[in-house]
């Protein structure tokens, strides 16, 4: 697959003004009222929700394109997902313009609805698959109201998502910030870290030999690096029943997270084969009894998006250390497509072209917050919630990838994320908008898909531009404003779903 690389030029360069280091030199300065620092779903809604509000922002990314897990891990697909009505939903109608850059889908196959008196293939996993009669209102709902009956016929009927082009998504993203004329994006840029005085980041120190000095900062780096260095409390691993009563929490607490997935592509062939496995690679499974279930995804052209689920549990990784577990990704993934290309025949048909430059990390570091979101909010829902500060809507199942504890799989209704979960605890001028926002293991299962993310990144940016307006710390951010802000930029807060937000996505 072509690599875009867009090299942006740090046209930030200091306004004239430079800090004294100990060697009595210059470290030159970045200035900008915002500084977003992680440019994955979470950094782009963040940094596009202030600068559309006048904001002048910095966003900060390592990588050498925008997009994070949704493009450089193929993560390349929005599962349905309630509340995700504003910025996705802008990004969304700019990817339409283009050939081929997203599709909505609906359930093609899946493992669990096999019949063998009707059909004796079993088709190893689930797929989705194009269907152009679809529209986005269709992929806005993964809960089940307990009067509707689970299985097939209720999943091929609400059940779409989204399926996109990743470097497609990245230049886009791009593009929107770029639009705003309010947004510097410095790629290939890593933060180092944080220096903090009084519970406020006064400065961050970039990996290009510059400090970025900002009035607000927001942490989207995914693993809450930011909040880390600031000093911020951080869970890991799963929680204890008793830590937050959550009823389907281990009774002790362990170290386990979430599996990980190294996600590959496969394009069509003109004569069917079997790829020759490479040398040092058997044809056995050789890390679990039995080769993992795939998850396949169509992308709009054509080719299948292939997620191993998972490639790795969450606790080997964490003992093996990031390149270790590439490197055994890399292996298992080849064994893994052997497997399917040997005992599916239709695989036969697509060759492999890309692998993932990086792994898929569903779970890691999440921040104690001003409120640690748990499954009792995720079973309250948003109507049974008495919070009054919720800034958008989530409803995705308790969804761990390798074995451990488990929530309920069905939600009854959406429930709602307070934003409170992105004031890392006692920070004055720091917000985090990412899956290390502040919930718990169960909590995080559901919440972490990549629209969600961007819609955390949206209140968040909206919230510093009031905190702007109002000369005020993010704390103190009044809730009612954040939330009839949002509103106005078309995020579902309530559920059902108003009448006129109903009538605005109808107009895709
Ligand atoms: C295998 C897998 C499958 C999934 N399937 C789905 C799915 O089907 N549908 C769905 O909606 N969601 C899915 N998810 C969840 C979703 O993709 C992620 O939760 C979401 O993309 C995370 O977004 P984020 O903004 O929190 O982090 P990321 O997208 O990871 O962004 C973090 C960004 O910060 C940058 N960064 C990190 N450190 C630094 C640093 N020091 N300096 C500068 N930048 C830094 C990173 O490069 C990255 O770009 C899946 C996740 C995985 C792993």
């Amino acid at each position: 697959m072509r690599t875009i690389t867009i090299i942006i030029t740090c046209l930030a360069i200091a306004s004239g003004c430079s800090t004294g280091n100990k060697t009595g030199t210059s470290v030159p300065v970045i200035r900008c009222e915002l500084a977003v620092i992680g440019g994955g779903s979470g950094g782009f809604g963040a940094a596009l929700a202030a600068a559309q509000l006048g904001m002048d922002v910095v966003l900060v990314e390592k990588a050498d394109c925008l997009g994070g897990t949704s493009v450089r891990s193929g993560v390349n697909c929005w599962e349905m997902a309630a509340g995700t009505t504003g910025i996705p939903f802008d990004l969304y109608k700019r990817l339409k313009q283009q050939t081929n850059a997203i599709g909505i889908y609906s359930f093609g196959r899946h493992g669990s609805w096999f019949n063998p008196t009707l059909d004796p293939y079993r088709y190893p996993g689930g797929e989705t698959i194009i269907d152009p009669a679809r529209r986005y209102l269709d992929t806005l709902q993964r809960y089940r109201p307990p009067e509707m009956v689970k299985g097939e016929a209720f999943s091929r009927k609400y059940w779409h998502g989204l399926t996109f082009e990743p470097d497609a998504m990245a230049q886009t993203m791009l593009v929107m910030l770029k639009e705003t004329g309010h947004c510097r994006v410095l790629l290939n840029t890593s933060f180092i870290s944080a220096q903090v005085k009084n519970n406020r980041i006064e400065s961050v120190k970039l990996s290009n030999g510059k400090n970025l000095v900002a009035t607000y900062y927001i942490d989207t780096t995914g693993d809450g690096l930011v909040c880390t260095s600031a000093g911020c409390q951080a869970m890991m691993g799963q929680e204890s029943r008793e830590t937050f009563g959550e009823p389907h929490a281990p009774s002790n607490a362990s170290r386990r997270v979430n599996g990980i997935s190294l996600i590959y592509r496969v394009t069509p062939i003109h004569n069917p084969s079997i790829e020759p496995l490479p040398a040092g690679i058997t044809n056995m499974c050789w890390w679990t009894k039995k080769f993992p279930s795939a998850h396949n995804n169509h992308y709009p052209n054509g080719d299948l998006n292939i997620n191993t689920l998972p490639t790795m549990d969450g606790a080997e990784f964490l003992q093996r250390g990031y390149h270790d577990a590439m490197e055994e990704c890399n292996r298992r993934v080849l064994a893994h497509w052997h497997y399917l290309q040997s005992n599916y025949p239709e695989f036969q048909k697509f060759k492999i072209c890309w692998i993932a430059p990086s792994l898929g990390i569903r779970e890691s570091r999440r921040i104690t917050g001003e409120y640690v979101l748990t499954e009792n909010d995720l079973l309250a829902g948003v109507n049974g919630q008495k919070h009054p500060d919720i800034i958008c809507l989530a409803d995705h199942a308790m969804d761990t990838h390798g074995g451990h504890a488990r929530g309920i799989s069905d939600l009854p209704e959406p429930y709602g994320v307070p934003y409170r979960c992105l004031i890392p605890k006692g920070q004055r001028n720091l917000l985090v908008a990412c899956r290390a926002s502040s919930f718990s293991s169960l909590a995080a299962s559901s919440c972490r898909l990549s629209r969600m993310m961007i819609q955390l990144g949206q209140a968040a940016g909206t919230a510093a531009a009031l905190a702007k307006e109002l000369k005020v710390d993010l704390p103190d951010v009044p809730a009612e404003r954040l939330r009839n802000s949002l509103r106005q930029q078309h995020v579902q807060l309530e559920h059902p779903m108003p009448t006129d937000l109903r009538t605005y996505l109808q107009l895709e």
